[in-house]
C-alpha cells in the first residue's frame, strides 16, 4: 500500500522556492478585484513604496508577472541593443543561464570563466575593463548570490573596480536569491539594473519578477534597439505612476507581496539580514562539524541564503537527498549542471528560524548516517551551541 499522507509539515529546504508564511498565503486567498478599478492604485502604490527599502533605492522598480528568467530578459532588452558587447562571469549555473539568454538576444558576451567555487573577481573585472579603452563593453552582468554554488559575489568591490578604470558600462546584478537575505544597496552600490524574483527571500510563490533601474539605465533604455513589447519599461512606468499596469498584473501575488513586505518591515530589514547571517553561520558550523566541505572556497563570499555541501568522492549527493526526502519528508536542493551528484544544497533563506534550521540540520545528519556517507557526528550539536550563544 502506498502511503499518501505524511503527517507533520514538509521541510522545503531547497534554496527557492522557499516556505511561504501563512499570513502571505491567507492574503493571497482574497477575492480577485478589478485591476482597473478604483481601489487598485492603493495596492500598487503601497507595494512600490515598500519595495524601495528592500532594494535600497529611490529609483524606479518594475514588477512583472513572470519567473526570474523573465526579469533577466527584461533587463537586457530594455537597456541593450543587438550586437552590444557585455561582460559576464561564469560563477555557476545561473550565471550561465543568464549568459545564454544574452546570446539568444544577439548580445556579444565576453565570458570570464570560473571554477564555480568563487564569486566574480574584482581585479579581473578591473583588468578586462581597463583593456577596453574604446568602451565597447556596454554592460557588466553579475549574479549576486549564485544559487547553484552558495557563493555571493562582492558587489561593492566590483563597483569599485568599474570606477577605478572609469568605465561607463552599465552594472547589472541578479539578486534573485540574495534580496532580503544579504545586504544589497541598489543606489549606494551604483547598480544600474537589479533583477529579482518573488520566490526566494521575498517569501512568495514563484510568479513575479522585478527590475530596479537607475537614472542612467532609464536614460539608456530610450535608445535600446532591441525588439520587445511585453517587457517595455516605458509603458509600465506610465501606468504605474497612476497605480495601474499596462496589462493584467498577478493580482493575488500582489496581495501576497504586499503582506510579505509588511512582514519584512515589521521585522526590520537589518534584522532580516542579520537573521540570515546567523542561520547561515550555524549551517556552516554544522557542515564543518560533519567534516564535510563547503563548495564556497572564500569565507568573504559565503552565502547567507544557502550552503552547497560537497559529499566525499565516490558518494552520490542525490542518493542522500532521496533518503532524506523519503525518510524525513525534507527536500534539499540538487546539484545543478556540473555539480549534479557532487553537492546537495541546504536552503536557509526566507521565512525561516532557529528551530526550523535545527530540524533541517538534524535531517541532514540522520541522512548522512543512513546513506553511509563518511562523516563525523556532532555537527547539529555544534550548530545548536552557536545558536544558543547568540
Ligand atoms: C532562482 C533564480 C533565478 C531564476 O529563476 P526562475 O526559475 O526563472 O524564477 C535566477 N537567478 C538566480 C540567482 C536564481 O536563484
Amino acid at each position: 500500500m502506498t502511503v499518501n499522507y505524511k503527517p507533520g509539515r514538509h521541510f522545503l529546504q531547497i534554496p527557492g522556492p522557499t516556505n511561504v508564511p501563512e499570513g502571505v498565503i491567507r492574503a493571497m486567498a482574497q477575492p480577485v478585484i478589478d485591476h482597473r478599478g478604483p481601489s487598485f492604485p492603493d495596492l500598487t502604490k503601497g507595494i512600490l513604496e515598500k519595495l524601495k527599502p528592500v532594494f535600497n533605492t529611490t529609483s524606479q522598480i518594475f514588477i512583472y508577472p513572470s519567473s526570474g528568467t523573465g526579469g533577466w530578459e527584461c533587463a537586457l532588452l530594455n537597456v541593450l541593443s543587438p550586437g552590444d558587447k557585455v561582460l559576464a562571469f561564469e560563477t555557476g549555473h545561473f550565471a550561465t543561464l543568464w549568459k545564454k539568454i544574452a546570446e539568444q538576444l544577439d548580445l556579444n558576451v565576453l565570458w570570464i570563466p570560473g571554477d564555480w567555487r568563487h564569486g566574480a573577481d574584482p581585479s579581473l573585472l578591473e583588468e578586462k575593463l581597463g583593456e577596453d579603452s574604446k568602451h565597447e563593453i556596454k554592460a557588466v552582468l553579475v549574479v549576486h548570490n549564485e544559487t547553484s554554488t552558495g557563493v555571493t559575489s562582492r558587489i561593492p568591490k566590483l563597483r569599485e573596480a568599474i570606477d577605478t578604470v572609469k568605465h561607463p558600462a552599465l552594472f547589472m546584478v541578479d539578486t534573485v536569491s540574495s534580496l532580503a537575505c544579504s545586504e544589497f544597496k541598489h543606489d549606494a552600490w551604483g547598480v544600474d539594473v537589479t533583477v529579482s524574483a518573488s520566490q526566494k527571500g521575498l517569501m512568495l510563490p514563484p510568479g513575479l519578477s522585478f527590475n530596479a533601474a537607475s537614472e542612467k539605465a532609464l536614460e539608456k533604455s530610450k535608445n535600446s534597439k532591441s525588439k520587445h513589447s511585453y517587457w517595455h519599461w516605458d509603458a509600465m512606468m506610465e501606468d504605474n505612476a497612476r497605480g495601474y499596469f499596462p496589462y493584467t498584473p498577478g493580482t493575488n501575488l500582489l496581495y501576497g507581496l504586499d503582506e510579505a513586505l509588511n512582514l519584512l518591515h515589521a521585522e526590520g530589514m537589518n534584522n532580516v539580514i542579520a537573521r540570515h547571517a546567523r542561520l547561515s553561520e550555524a549551517t556552516r558550523i554544522a557542515v564543518a562539524g560533519w567534516g564535510l566541505e563547503n563548495l564556497c572556497m572564500n569565507p568573504e563570499e559565503y552565502s547567507n541564503s544557502l550552503t552547497a555541501v560537497m559529499v566525499p568522492e565516490g558518494y552520490d549527493a542525490d542518493a542522500l537527498r532521496k533518503i532524506i526526502l523519503e525518510r524525513f519528508n525534507m527536500s534539499l536542493g540538487t546539484g545543478l549542471g556540473k555539480l549534479k551528484g557532487v553537492v546537495f544544497r541546504i536552503g536557509h533563506l526566507g521565512d525561516f528560524n532557529e528551530l526550523m534550521l535545527a530540524g533541517t540540520l538534524s535531517g541532514v545528519e540522520m541522512g548522512l548516517s543512513l546513506a553511509n556517507i563518511p562523516h563525523k557526528k556532532g555537527g547539529v550539536d555544534a550548530a545548536m551551541e552557536f545558536l544558543a550563544a547568540q
